[in-house]
């Protein structure tokens, strides 16, 4: 059987370090090996990628983009290139359009022993650039994208709100434990959202220690969307887990490189939660070598996670320009740990539109303070705050694109690498017309906190839906490529 390769060892982390310090002069941070975003980044100040703020969101290239045949410019991953070891390259490489082929072709072959039960995971930010892209309606555009994924031999597609309605309640309920703990517990304020990759993979090798222990444990919605699939639908359809092979379309490439962590990885079965990431934009260059036009491919209702039932009309979560974790946590933490009903969010900006921030006063006193803080540019004017000891949030949501997940580098780009303006304003447009769905009224999953995950404080609850991040040391075998 052809079985996946093992999943890429991390580099060592740093065991021992100095506990980490908010007020801190620039400390174990600062000895870590220098990342070429953060020098790109801190060079040219505020010359950084801005598509949706007022900068023309252009980066640096060179003539090391393009790897031939690889399908990924190097320049997209928003991860700090030079960290990505040899093993992580390569991986990430392998994780294109050959590979979903290839497991294709394998089920159309004689020998069933290769065979595998194909299932595609569609993220609510990739919608809207089909949508907008084609000219149709998100649910058409989600019903299309299925019809077409189901053309090539895909089994079962389903759309990743039910994962992100989980991580955004396990983050909010782990906002307030922090909260409560913060007179005693020197490291449980603030909290730094943990949905981006790129952010983490940025916060775990170059920041290190400075914020490790203050991202929220809850998974992505992508690594929850992975335990799903692997584990409730494997076992609601009996199915061991490596005989499902799990793609993910998302709109960046930092979502492959997520995909290889370790600790998404079940040795037991040798099987990754996440098999394969494609980002938008690789799907519609599958459309195109294909020849097919979205217009001409038949709606095919979105397949369900619980027994034979399709989903309805797509929903997202508050917040305009992302999942949704500033406002939902906002919101819960404001009637959880203060009685009030925050019903509309007054966000104030900052620098630019980009950096943001969101307080609840309350008899005269600011008793929460939140930030959202995307791109770059934004989260090391955060960092600065930091390490100056000017920092006084007590919850940010870290996005590495400007913009948000929209603006993902693997999707509504233009031929010469530059956001799409027009279309990233269609699709903002899109996406803000969706309904909003309250993660806390989705009664699957409350049924499945209940049945499956044996309750909402179980250990299953952790081991499912949390996992740990802590500072690595990039220090080996680095991809020998300058910027
Ligand atoms: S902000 Fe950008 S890098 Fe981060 S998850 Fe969203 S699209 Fe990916």
């Amino acid at each position: 059987m052809n079985l996946p390769s093992p999943p890429v060892k991390a580099a060592p982390r740093q065991d021992g370090g100095a506990p980490p310090v908010l007020s801190m002069a620039p400390g174990p941070a600062d000895a870590a090996e220098e990342c070429s975003k953060k020098q790109k980044n801190d060079d040219t100040q505020s010359a950084s990628v801005d598509a949706l703020s007022s900068n023309d969101g252009s980066e640096e290239k060179n003539d090391l983009d393009t790897l031939a045949n690889a399908k990924i410019l190097l320049s997209d991953c928003l991860a700090c290139d030079s960290c990505m070891t040899l093993e992580e390259g390569a991986r990430v490489f392998q994780q294109n359009q050959k590979e979903f082929f290839r497991v294709l072709n394998l089920n159309k072959k004689c020998d069933t022993s290769k065979h595998k039960v194909l299932a595609v995971s569609l993220c609510p930010q990739s919608l809207p650039y089909f949508a907008a892209k084609f000219n149709l309606s998100v649910n058409e555009a989600a019903k299309r994208l299925c019809g077409f994924l189901k053309s090539l031999g895909v089994h079962y597609v389903f759309d990743t709100t039910i994962a992100a309605d989980f991580s955004i309640l396990e983050s909010q309920r782990e906002f307030v434990q922090r909260y409560q703990r913060r007179n005693q517990e020197e490291h449980a304020l603030p909290m730094f959202a943990s949905a981006c990759p790129g952010w983490i993979r940025y916060a775990e090798r170059v920041l290190t220690n400075l914020v490790t222990s203050h991202i929220c444990t809850a998974k992505s919605p992508q690594q929850i969307m992975g335990s799903l699939v692997k584990g409730y639908f494997a076992r609601q359809q009996n199915l061991s887990p490596d005989k499902i092979f799990h793609v993910v379309v998302a709109p960046c490439y930092d979502k492959k490189l997520e995909a290889l962590r370790e600790d998404f990885y079940t040795a037991l079965y040798n099987s990754a939660e996440v098999d394969c990431v494609l980002t938008s934009g690789e799907i519609v260059q599958i459309m195109e070598q294909k020849n097919v036009s979205m217009k001409d491919v038949t709606e095919v209702a979105v397949d369900s996670l619980f027994d034979d039932l399709k989903e309805g009309d797509v929903v997202r979560h508050d917040g305009k320009r992302s999942d949704g974790y500033l406002e939902h946590i906002f919101k819960h933490a404001a009637k959880e740990l203060f009685g009030v009903d925050v019903k509309e969010i007054t966000y104030k900006a900052l620098k630019n539109k980009d950096f943001q921030e969101v307080t609840l006063e309350k008899d005269g006193e600011t008793v929460l303070r939140f930030a959202a803080a995307y791109g770059f540019r934004n989260i090391q004017n955060m960092v600065l705050k930091l390490k100056k000891g000017k920092f006084f949030y007590h919850f940010v949501e870290v996005l590495a694109c400007p913009g948000g997940c929209l603006n993902g580098k693997g999707q509504a780009q233009t031929e010469d690498g530059k956001p799409d303006r027009a279309l990233l304003a269609q699709m903002e447009e899109v996406y803000t017309a969706i309904p909003v769905r309250l993660p806390e009224t989705n009664l699957h999953v409350q049924r499945m906190y209940q049945d499956w995950l044996e309750g909402m404080d179980s250990k299953k609850v952790q081991d499912t839906l949390h996992t740990t991040y802590s500072a690595v040391n990039q220090s080996t075998s680095s991809l020998d490529i300058k910027w």
